[in-house]
């Protein structure tokens, strides 16, 4: 072979092997060692993507900050008991809105609508009343309950509510042991939210939402406020004692404070709105079962920040939520978090305030 020759092979054997050893390399040529600002850049991407996301989206019951998810499923409306042998309930801490009132012989009873927050142990429930059925409707709610007067099932029909009655959905609910029916039934958001499933109810519906604000600044806040309402024993009695530091309304029952079974923790509002509606006995009921009247216009009281604002409340349509306006016929926003709704009558309730 000419040395021109032994040169060309040589060369071209050259060729051949850096086309090889580069698509061999190629791989590694990325795993050098990473220049300090290079880093910096590498980093950013990898530390947004392991952090959760900050709850943005604004729950449309209470205004309370979540993820989008969480806001736009179904609301629940959880009929819930406040026999004494019912205490201390469950759940009702982690409700956005709670409504509470006279079901009869005096004893109160609560209708606690749950969204944003996913609540392992709600109740005990108990059986439904029209009031509240017409109440549940205005969020479009999955309705609740154990049972009810004939009455009840036929609102529940001509209003079009998506009915979740143990009755007929027991696998949804579960009966504890430590205490005695009626005061045992237990349910869960979850389990709710299936069994809706399951049952083909929509899982998203349109509803109005109340307006929103935030805190008023600390130094706009009374030291001292509270709220008494005498519904009927003394075994119902309600006091709310102001927080200043937290904004917050702390809710005693009977004198103690009550708090919730499932977590412990005190039952508190951010804003209490007490709602003057007119009550009577529904005529010949042998239970002697009561009738609101919760449409049209009447009297109110909301308290948040530590103040009171004297207001009407109005609701024309039974899909139409209440609405407050202060005296100049403003709507009041609401306080971002839990309301608790009482529904008081103005001829027979006592209700003292400071
Ligand atoms: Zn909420």
């Amino acid at each position: 072979m000419k040395p021109i020759y032994i040169i060309l092979a040589i060369l071209l054997s050259l060729l051949l092997m850096t086309a090889v050893s580069a698509t061999v390399i190629w791989p590694l040529v990325n795993e050098r060692p990473v220049l300090e600002d290079e880093q910096a850049i590498a980093q950013t991407p990898t530390t947004t993507t392991t952090e959760a996301p900050q709850p943005e989206f604004p729950c449309p019951i209470d205004g309370e900050y979540t993820h989008e998810p969480n806001a736009t499923r179904r609301p629940l409306a959880v009929m819930i008991e406040n026999h004494v042998d019912a205490r201390p309930q469950s759940g009702l801490s982690d409700a956005c809105v709670v409504y509470e009132t006279v079901a009869e012989g005096g004893i109160t009873r609560f209708m606690a609508v749950f969204l944003h927050e996913g609540v392992a142990t709600i109740g005990p429930v108990r059986s439904a009343r029209e009031y509240f059925v017409d109440l549940a409707r205005a969020y479009n709610a999955l309705y609740v309950h154990c049972g009810g007067p004939a009455t009840v099932y036929e609102v529940i029909k001509n209003l079009d509510v998506a009915d979740l009655d143990e009755f007929a959905n027991s696998e949804a609910y579960w009966r504890i042991k430590k205490r005695k029916a009626p005061h045992n039934l237990y349910t869960s958001t979850e389990k709710l939210w299936s069994k809706a499933k399951d049952r083909g109810f929509e899982s998203q519906v349109f509803y109005q939402k109340p307006n929103f604000k935030d805190d008023d600044a600390p130094e706009l806040r009374p030291s001292n406020a509270s709220i008494n309402l005498d519904f009927s024993k003394p075994e119902f009695r309600v006091h709310y004692e102001y927080d200043r530091n937290k904004n917050t309304y702390n809710r005693f029952m009977a004198g103690q404070p009550h708090k919730d079974a499932a977590n412990n923790e005190l039952i508190s509002a951010k804003n209490v709105v007490v709602q003057y509606v007119p009550v009577a006995k529904i005529a010949d009921d042998p239970k002697g079962r009561m009738q609101l009247n919760l449409r049209g216009t009447g009297q109110a009281m909301v308290f948040q920040d530590g103040r009171v604002i004297f207001a009407t409340w109005q609701r024309q349509t039974v899909s139409e939520i209440t609405r407050y306006f202060d005296s100049a016929g403003s709507e009041i926003k609401f306080n971002r978090g839990q309301t608790w709704i009482e529904l008081v009558d103005p001829a027979t309730m006592r209700v003292d305030y400071q």
